[in-house]
């Protein structure tokens, strides 16, 4: 059973280590600013996870914690001051903003090459045409999980389900890049189970806990769960039920352990490329 289990955590050091290693062989001056406004408890955890990250790999990290009546102005001019900021590398805004926030707006407001998340419409578009420079870090480090198995992607039978901008639409052009014959599924898809089960790579993006069990998955298929849910007990759970799969699967990724590591480490090697893009 545990060579079914994708190891994320060992990947994720992979891609810290080359990093860290890069910054350090060059010397280089690498800073990525985050903020956050107002106090959502799951906000401030990965706000401190992103900081222990830049620690790790040597990237300087400015954070500015912003109360929660935070105007949209006083944000934007915020998002611009660092734009102009020649020492600071990539901005992130951690999401959700309060409610008062346009998160659009102040996404548009990010120089699209700073936007480590690769949320700027620019950036989404690029990456579209298949020409960019960032990709978006949840679907960039599903991509790692997925090739870390050695599995040919071309040809393939994958299916998304959910269609967010952040995770299930650049999840499936990344798939549909490398050749897979790509369904994306939603709210509204009917028959859900059986286009699961034509899946020979399925990845699960939906916010529901253990929604995937083993009557929507082919055997042998690789399941790829981006789910982070916390149940009424506090632990975290992904959209896959693990256990009820298993035995069907060829490879999964763990929740906690899989894509949520690898997510981290793919923002720190973006801050590392937008350090390079804008010294030339
Ligand atoms: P969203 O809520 O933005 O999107 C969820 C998607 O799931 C929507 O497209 C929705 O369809 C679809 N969906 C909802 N219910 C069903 C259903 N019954 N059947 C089929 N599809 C359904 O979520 P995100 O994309 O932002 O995140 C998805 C999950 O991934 C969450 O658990 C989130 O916490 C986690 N996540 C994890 C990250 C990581 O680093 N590991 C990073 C980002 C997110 P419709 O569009 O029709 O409403």
């Amino acid at each position: 059973m545990e060579q079914k289990i994708i190891n994320g955590a060992e990947l994720a050091k992979k891609v810290k280590d080359e990093v860290k290693q890069e910054i350090e062989t060059n010397n280089l001056n690498v800073c990525l600013a985050v903020i956050i406004v107002g106090d959502n408890p799951a906000s401030r955890v990965y706000v401190n996870s992103k900081k222990k990250d830049c620690q790790e790999v040597g990237i300087e990290s400015l954070e500015y914690a912003l109360p929660e009546n935070t105007t949209q102005e006083e944000l934007l001019n915020l998002v611009d001051r660092l734009n102009n900021d020649p020492n600071v590398n990539g901005i992130l805004v951690q999401l959700p903003l309060p409610k008062h926030i346009d998160e659009n707006m102040v996404i548009e407001k990010i120089s699209p090459l700073k936007d480590v998340d690769a949320f700027h419409a620019i950036n989404v578009g690029k990456i579209m045409i298949g020409d960019y420079d960032f990709l978006p870090c949840t679907p960039a480090g599903c991509m790692e999980l997925i090739k870390s198995t050695g599995v040919e992607i071309s040809g393939k039978n994958a299916v998304v389900v959910g269609r967010s901008n952040i995770v299930g639409k650049p999840m499936a052009m990344l798939l549909l890049h490398e050749n897979a014959t790509v369904t994306i599924c939603h709210s509204k898809t009917k028959n859900l189970p059986e286009i699961c089960k034509t899946a020979d790579i399925l990845v699960a993006a939906v916010g529901i806990p253990n929604f995937i069990n083993k009557d929507m998955v082919k055997e042998g298929a690789i399941v790829i769960d981006v789910g982070m849910n916390r149940l009424p007990d506090k632990k975290l759970c992904g959209d896959v039920d693990f256990n009820d799969v298993l035995d069907k699967v060829s490879k999964i990724t763990p929740v906690p352990g899989g894509v949520g590591l690898m997510t981290r480490a793919i923002l720190m090697k973006n801050t590392l490329t937008a350090s390079k893009i804008q010294k030339n």
